[in-house]
C-alpha cells in the first residue's frame, strides 16, 4: 500500500484582536493591535488534516501559496521530504519552516499519538513555565506585575530592558531588590534581531553587554538574553566566557541545525532556546536539542509567537531535561492567553505556574473553526 499524498494546501491570514494594544519592547514603536499569523492546512489523500502557524507582521506571506504549492502530491508522511522543500522555498527569500510541524500534526492523527511520542518522550504530565513579559516597563510597575504573577503561582519571570543603559540598570535593580528574594528572575534584552523601522532602537556592543552581564550577577539575575546581534558569534562567544551568569539565546536562528551547532561549537551562549517555528521546524530542532545533550549545554525554547507555536515548542520541551521552566508569554492586559492563542479551542493556561502537556493526537490543539471564520482570510487553496 503507498503512502498517503498531500492533495490539499489552504492557507489564511488570520488577525485576532488583543483587548489593548501591545508594545513588544523588540519592536519599538509599533503597537501590535491584532495577534497576526499565517496558518496552513494540509490534508492528506486519506482525510487527514495537520496545522501549523507562523507569526505575520502585515500581509507579507501573500504570494506564499505559489510556492508552497509544489508539495501538493507529494508523500504526505515524508518529512525529510518537506524539509527539502522549505529549504527550496528559501533559497531565494524567507525562511517558512513554520510549515514544518503540519506534517508532524498529521502524522501525530494518523499514528493517534501526540507528537511528544513520536519524538520518544516518554513522559508528558505538567511543565513548570515562567511568566514571560513582552514590553519594557518602569521598575515599579514591573514589580507590581511581578508580584501579581507570583500570586498565580509562578517562581519565575523574564523582564525586557530596551532603554539607554541607566533606565535598563535602574528597571532591573530596583525589581531585583524587591522580588529577587522570592522570584528569579531572567532579563531579555532582544538585541539579536533588531528592529529600528518604526522607531530607533539601542543596538549593544560587547563593552555595554559585559556591563550590564556584570550588573546582573551583581544583583542575582538568573539568566541574560539575547544580549548582542544575532550574527556576533565571537562576540557571543567572548561574552558566555566572561560572564558570571548564563547567557542565553537562539531564538530566530533560520539556518537550523547547522547554524545552531555551529554556535555550540563555538560556544555563543549557555542556554540555547531555539523556537522550531523559525530555527528548522521540529525536525531540525530535536536534533539541535540531542546536540545541547551532547556538548553538556542547556535547552529550553523560545515560545513566543502564538497558541499554534506554543504548542509545537511544548511538545520538543519534552526532550528536555526540564531544569529550565518553560517560556510562558504573558502581559497583562493585552497579550493573555484567550488572544495569544485565539487560532485554536483551548488556549493553553498555567496554573499554579505549571503547563499541561497536551495527550491529545499531534499538536494536542484543535483549531478553532468560530475564530478562523471570524478572524481569518483565506488566500490560498489548492487541490493536488
Ligand atoms: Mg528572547
Amino acid at each position: 500500500m503507498s503512502n498517503p499524498t498531500v492533495s490539499r494546501i489552504e492557507l489564511w491570514h488570520f488577525g485576532a484582536p488583543l483587548p489593548e494594544p501591545f508594545w513588544p519592547s523588540w519592536i519599538p514603536g509599533y503597537p501590535m493591535t491584532e495577534n497576526r499569523c499565517t496558518m496552513i492546512r494540509i490534508v492528506d489523500s486519506d482525510g487527514v488534516e495537520g496545522w501549523s502557524a507562523g507569526p505575520e507582521l502585515i500581509r507579507e506571506r501573500r504570494g506564499l501559496g505559489d510556492v508552497v504549492g509544489l508539495m501538493l502530491g507529494q508523500d504526505a508522511t515524508d518529512i525529510d521530504l518537506a524539509q527539502q522543500r522549505l529549504r527550496e522555498v528559501g533559497y531565494f527569500g524567507w525562511k517558512n519552516w513554520w510549515i514544518e510541524p503540519a506534517f508532524w500534526d498529521m502524522a501525530g492523527h494518523r499514528a493517534g499519538q501526540p507528537v511528544w511520542r513520536l519524538l520518544g518522550a516518554t513522559e508528558g504530565g505538567e511543565v513548570e513555565a515562567y511568566a514571560s513579559f513582552g514590553e519594557v516597563r518602569s521598575g515599579s510597575q514591573r514589580i507590581a506585575d511581578a508580584e501579581a504573577r507570583y500570586e498565580e503561582g509562578f517562581r519565575t519571570v523574564k523582564i525586557r530592558v530596551h532603554e539607554d543603559e541607566d533606565a535598563d540598570i535602574r528597571q532591573v535593580t530596583e525589581v531585583a531588590a524587591a522580588v529577587g528574594d522570592k522570584l528569579r528572575i531572567g532579563v531579555d534584552a532582544n538585541q539579536a534581531w533588531r528592529v529600528s523601522a518604526f522607531a530607533d532602537a539601542p543596538q549593544w556592543d560587547l563593552d555595554r553587554a559585559k556591563r550590564f552581564a556584570d550588573v546582573c550577577a551583581d544583583i542575582g539575575i538568573a539568566w541574560l538574553e539575547e544580549p548582542l546581534p544575532m550574527d556576533a558569534y565571537d562576540d557571543q562567544a567572548a561574552l558566555n566566557e566572561y560572564s558570571r551568569i548564563p547567557i542565553s539565546g537562539a531564538e530566530l536562528h533560520t539556518g537550523g541545525e547547522p547554524e545552531l551547532r555551529m554556535m555550540i561549537e563555538r560556544g555563543c551562549y549557555s542556554i540555547y532556546q531555539p523556537d522550531a517555528i523559525f530555527t528548522g521546524g521540529i525536525d531540525q530542532t530535536r536534533r539541535i536539542i540531542a546536540y545541547c545533550k551532547e556538548k553538556g549545554v542547556t535547552y529550553t525554547p523560545h515560545t513566543w509567537t502564538n497558541g499554534v507555536g506554543f504548542a509545537v515548542n511544548l511538545q520538543l520541551y519534552t526532550l528536555s531535561d526540564r531544569d529550565k521552566p518553560l517560556e510562558f508569554p504573558l502581559e497583562q492586559p493585552s497579550w493573555i492567553p484567550e488572544c495569544r492563542d485565539a487560532m485554536i479551542t483551548e488556549p493553553f493556561i498555567a496554573r499554579d505556574g505549571k503547563v499541561q502537556i497536551p495527550e491529545g493526537p499531534g499538536l494536542g490543539v484543535t483549531v478553532s473553526q468560530e475564530a478562523l471564520a471570524q478572524y481569518g482570510e483565506q488566500f490560498f487553496v489548492a487541490d493536488a
